[in-house]
């Protein structure tokens, strides 16, 4: 529940890329595997082509970990580290170091083999492997400046090599064997433990999201949005909750002479109000601002204040002291704009605000055609208290909602106060109560209205919202 499905789609991406399945580089990947004894000899290993029984003999070999199926992997130009991986045998040393070990072993059985080396061309990782230390490089130094804890890496391989890798694992790698992806990830993780220290790697939520792709060396690295959630109070009428691109230019970079160069319609907005101070502080590129729905820009929004999730986009350090903001945004707002509440979130909590529909109370002052009498338009009032409404989509708003009538209840009255020809009242409504048109009535769109039961034009003066019922 997103409010913009585009992220969604990205997160997807960055999953699909990523690897699973893999351990911690401090397990022995080798620990539970049971040697099997060399196969009989008898069994056909190969099923190549029948006919050319030269090409037929050299591809038989058992799988490893039998000696001649280490031999075979040397044989057809595996590389030290894909060796040790689809050996299935426990050497001393790991990786490439305890890959070379089984090669110097089975050079002493088989002579021949000491004239192959391991190449420039190994068929289960195309020499992969002798990059994870430049890779790991490139990374930790597009992470440097970068404050993070958590860490997800994504590698991406080209197909071929993919399939290529697995029909030679299945076939002549030790049962079990890791996967070429798996192990790069690991080795990857594990030269950057030793060269950047304490990083947690996680498989989902990271602080950064590192993607790799193998065939071009390109590395990016995705710095995960903060979610910071609070709750704020709009004591202006003048400006709007997200920011407003330019009507003329519709916000085009570097604007134009109608919004003198800012691209935006307002020159303030509460996003901006409270997104700017965080964006500054955490070195962060932009922000996104969600909120529990949303009040006009004229219109104020007081008591407890409105919950949001302020989204910092690509943050240079991700822990603010929250407690200092809840001053600063007052004071460099000029008061305009206070939040309470404020605390660390997540993307979940986006979709739980704005999926959650909460009452909230009112206060609307407007004016009358003439002065009504007072016990009248009191009582008149009040028989609207606990009653549905009908609202037909408002003129106001029907360039972007659609035309339909839509109930809502309202709640309670309260706190009728005539004044000659204005009226001031407190009242409490379901989640997507029109209040301006209930008031109105919008033409006749809203049924029954204040306007209708007072039989009098009414004229809005102005409208607060003094409480958002949520939590
Ligand atoms: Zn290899
Ligand atoms: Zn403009």
């Amino acid at each position: 529940m997103s409010p913009d499905p585009s992220e969604d789609e990205e997160d997807v991406t960055w999953v699909s890329f990523s690897s699973a399945g893999y351990g911690s580089a401090e397990d022995d990947p080798w620990e539970d595997v049971v040697p099997v004894p060399s196969p009989d000899p008898e069994v056909d290993w190969y099923d190549d082509d029948p006919i050319d029984g030269e090409a037929a003999i050299q591809w038989d070999a058992p799988p490893c970990p039998a000696p001649l199926g280490i031999a075979h992997l040397i044989r057809i130009g595996c590389c030290d580290h894909c060796l040790h991986r689809l050996s299935g045998r426990r050497t001393e040393k790991r990786g490439s170091e305890g890959g070379s070990e089984l090669r110097e072993q089975s050079i002493l059985t088989n002579p021949d083999l000491s004239d192959v080396g391991p190449g420039s061309d190994c068929p289960t990782c195309e020499n992969l492997m002798d990059d994870a230390r430049n890779i790991s490089e490139i990374i930790s130094s597009a992470c440097e400046g970068i404050e993070y804890a958590t860490m997800q890496v994504g590698v991406h391989i080209p197909k071929d090599l993919m399939e290529e890798e697995d029909a030679i694992r299945t076939r002549y790698g030790a049962p079990a064997s890791t996967p070429l992806k798996a192990t790069f990830v690991e080795e990857i993780q594990s030269i950057l433990t030793g060269e950047i220290g304490d990083i947690e790697f996680v498989k989902e939520r990271p602080d950064l999201m590192i993607l790799i792709d193998t065939l071009t060396l390109r590395v990016e690295v995705d710095v995960r949005p903060v979610f910071i959630y609070g709750r704020y109070i709009k004591n202006s009428r003048e400006i709007p909750q997200t920011r407003w691109p330019c009507r003329s230019c519709r916000g085009r970079q570097g604007g134009c002479e109608a919004c003198g160069s800012s691209g935006l319609q307002y020159e303030d907005s509460v996003q901006d109000l409270i997104g700017i101070p965080f964006a500054g502080t955490m070195g962060a590129e932009d922000t996104a601002f969600h909120g529990m729905g949303r009040e006009d820009i004229d219109v104020r929004c007081l008591g407890n204040g409105r919950p949001f999730v302020l989204e910092v986009k690509s943050p240079r350090s991700r822990s603010p002291d929250l407690a200092e903001f809840e001053s600063k945004i007052s004071s460099t707002s000029g008061g305009r704009v206070v939040v309470n509440s404020l605390r660390f979130s997540d993307r979940k909590e986006v979709a739980r605000i704005k999926q959650t529909r909460s009452e909230k109370t009112y206060t609307i002052r407007f004016s009358t055609e003439e002065a009504i009498d007072q016990e009248n338009a009191v009582s008149l009032i009040h028989s609207l208290s606990g009653k549905t409404v009908e609202q037909q989509t408002p003129t106001r708003v029907s360039h972007r909602r659609a035309d339909k009538i839509r109930k809502r209840k309202i709640v309670s009255i309260d706190n009728v106060e005539v004044h000659g020809e204005e009226i001031e009242m407190t009242l409490r409504c379901e989640a997507g109560t029109y209040i301006k048109e209930l008031v109105h009535s919008d033409e006749g769109r809203t049924v029954p209205s204040v306007s209708g039961t007072l039989n009098s034009k009414c004229e809005v003066i102005w409208l607060d919202v003094e409480n958002v019922h949520a939590d």
